[in-house]
């Protein structure tokens, strides 16, 4: 027998088996499912705040230009953010989301032949860019669902090109204290890129932070990630960046595309880093949500992964699914963690008082 081939055989082998990134069910899917007209969606780690105001009047200002192409380079956006982290603009990549200056790693540095190490219950977007590169992921045990960076620096070996860590780390929340990153960092071969994946960064207790960007003059191995998505309210314009050495930054710089950025995300950007109220309102209302969820969480008796981000994990001691969809019909979006090999969980992103509120209700009535 003669066996004719589909099109689909000739993709790359990684992209063959590659299971697609889900994200958080959206709000309009729900209403249309359900008839429901009120939805919580805490499902994503967005600001629940909405964007902030100024950044909404930049974003008006720049209307009028959509019909030239957007700076390519950044230089305001890299300027403004250049002066406020004390590196030099020529450190800084721009992304379409944080997402893709990792997938711009990926692509500078992976081949079939090469392996990428990161944790167990790390961020899914690692195991997706890894495989897409044809590339052999290596996945460290968690230690309390958290990094046990000892276990990762003794999976790097020859063909180790890439190692990723999300700290705080997603879905988790887990934080990597200063001292033991740093071992790490001084442990890891030169040769190997380290990608610190910082998206939460706005949300951690100064007291706890790391001066990543310090690192960088010891570390030319080292890319930090950051985002606008999260803390700064604006998931749906897509842009982060990455700061790192210029070898490293310039590399990257080859590989993305020459727009990567649109307009609008760059000047809603360039006034969000501005925008310090909004930043600071973020924080408290992330700081009070977690609060007063982890307290009733308490009060029905569940346990929770403490959380350094703007969303917490918790354990509802059963299979987490049917839970996940009594919740949906209910009208509250949240996000199970099965993918992640934590089937008893649910993420739930920290969202209004009256969002949170409206979730503990909830869960309540399907506890009861
Ligand atoms: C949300 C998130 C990102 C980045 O998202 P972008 O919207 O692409 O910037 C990166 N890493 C982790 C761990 C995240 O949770």
């Amino acid at each position: 027998m003669i066996k004719t081939n589909k099109i689909g055989d000739f993709a790359v082998k990684g992209v063959q088996n590659l299971i697609p990134y889900v994200p958080g069910k959206p709000i309009d899917e729900l209403k249309r499912e359900l008839g429901l007209t009120e939805i919580v969606k805490l499902a994503s780690n967005e600001n629940p705040l909405g964007p902030g105001s100024k950044v909404l009047l930049a974003i008006q200002k720049t209307l009028t230009e959509l019909s030239r192409y957007p700076d390519g380079n950044g230089f305001a956006l890299k300027q403004a953010l250049a002066k406020k982290l004390n590196v030099l603009t020529s450190q800084i990549t721009l992304g379409n989301g944080s997402n893709e200056i990792l997938e711009l790693v990926a692509r500078t540095f992976l081949t079939p032949d090469s392996e990428v190490v990161f944790s167990q219950h790390a961020f899914a977007v690692y195991p997706l860019v890894t495989q897409a590169a044809g590339a052999t992921a290596r996945v460290a045990p968690a230690l309390n669902f958290g990094h046990d960076l000892d276990a990762m620096v003794a999976m790097v070996n020859s063909k180790t090109r890439v190692v990723f860590i999300a700290n705080p780390n997603n879905p988790t929340g887990t934080l990597i204290e200063k001292k033991v990153l740093k071992n790490f960092l001084s442990a890891l071969p030169e040769t190997v890129v380290c990608i610190l994946d910082e998206a939460y960064f706005e949300f951690v207790d100064q007291d706890k932070r790391v001066d990543s960007i310090e690192w960088l003059k010891e570390y030319p191995n080292l890319i930090i990630t950051r985002t606008f998505s999260k803390a700064y309210g604006l998931a749906g314009l897509r842009i982060g960046y990455g700061v790192s050495s210029t070898e490293l930054a310039d590399l990257f710089n080859r590989v993305r595309q020459p727009f990567n950025n649109n307009m609008l995300a760059l000047a809603a950007a360039e006034e969000a880093l501005i925008d310090e109220d909004y930043l600071a309102e973020t924080i408290t209302t992330n700081k009070q949500g977690m609060q007063f969820l982890t307290n009733a969480f308490s009060k029905l008796g569940l346990s929770w992964i403490p959380s350094s981000g703007n969303f917490v994990s918790v354990d509802l001691k059963q299979e987490s699914m049917p839970i996940y969809q009594a919740l949906l019909e209910k009208g509250v979006i949240v996000r199970p963690v099965a993918n992640y090999e934590m089937p008893n969980h649910l993420r739930i992103s920290i969202g209004t008082e009256k969002e949170n509120q409206f979730f503990v209700t909830a869960l309540k009535d399907i506890l009861s």
